[in-house]
């Protein structure tokens, strides 16, 4: 099967090179050097995975994101300057699926890519508890049918808990999966976000979704 991917950048010389690498490794690749032709392109065609260099001409990179978003969930990886740590937080809350920071390894931006293809593959199922329903292949969450909105990250949080139904997840664990092993912003982010949550659907609809297990972390439970 080969995957089609999208490469937005403007560095024709990066461009060109992780072009070769993705052919090389069996994907049919397509490659834009600003933001403008690459919404556009990421719009009009399907893709497996999308590219998305941040500083881009036209339109940067988060731009062409949150445009994006609004048509297709198609993974986006974003390629981002060395310690632009407000870009790659605004990717992910943009809807990104991961970075790489510039310069990086071939390998494990190929690496990077099989994990977002294969999460793609893995999650068109849909998840349930109590009311709550998560259909992973429209990224869509609901409730008794309304319809919740999650931040790419809350939305993160609930999958990774739902999958591990009745086990409780430690604050670390969570942390890694939602936020990136290497994040390094404030530790108490799961907490946070587990808040937002809980304003969002427990407290709208009286249902109790997310447990804190005191000391340990957070665990949906079936019953
Ligand atoms: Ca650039």
């Amino acid at each position: 099967m080969d995957s089609k991917i999208l490469i937005i950048e403007d560095e024709e010389k990066i461009a060109r090179f992780i072009e070769l690498e993705l052919i090389h490794e069996g994907y049919s690749v397509k490659k834009v050097y600003n933001g403008r032709d690459g919404l556009l392109l990421a719009t009009e065609e399907d893709f497996d995975l999308v590219l998305l260099d941040i500083m881009l001409p036209e339109l940067n990179g988060l731009e062409v994101l949150r445009r994006l978003r609004k048509e297709k969930d198609v993974p986006v990886i974003m390629l981002t300057a060395r310690d632009a740590v407000m870009d790659k937080v605004s990717g992910l809350d943009a809807g990104a699926d991961d970075y790489i920071t510039k310069p990086f390894a071939i390998e494990e931006l190929l690496a990077r890519i099989r994990v977002a293809l294969k999460k793609r593959t893995k999650s068109e199922n849909i998840l349930t508890v109590k009311g709550l329903k998560m259909d992973c292949a429209r990224h869509e969450v609901t409730y008794d049918g309304e319809e919740i909105e999650l931040t790419n990250r809350e939305y993160e949080l609930i999958h990774t808990l739902l999958i591990n139904k009745n086990i409780v997840m430690s604050r670390d664990k969570l942390m890694d999966i939602v936020c990136g092993y290497d994040y390094t912003g404030e530790t108490n982010i799961i907490d946070v976000y587990v808040r937002y949550i809980r304003t969002k659907i427990d407290d709208r609809f009286g249902v109790k979704i997310i447990h804190t297990v005191r000391g340990v972390g957070y665990v949906i439970k079936d019953a």
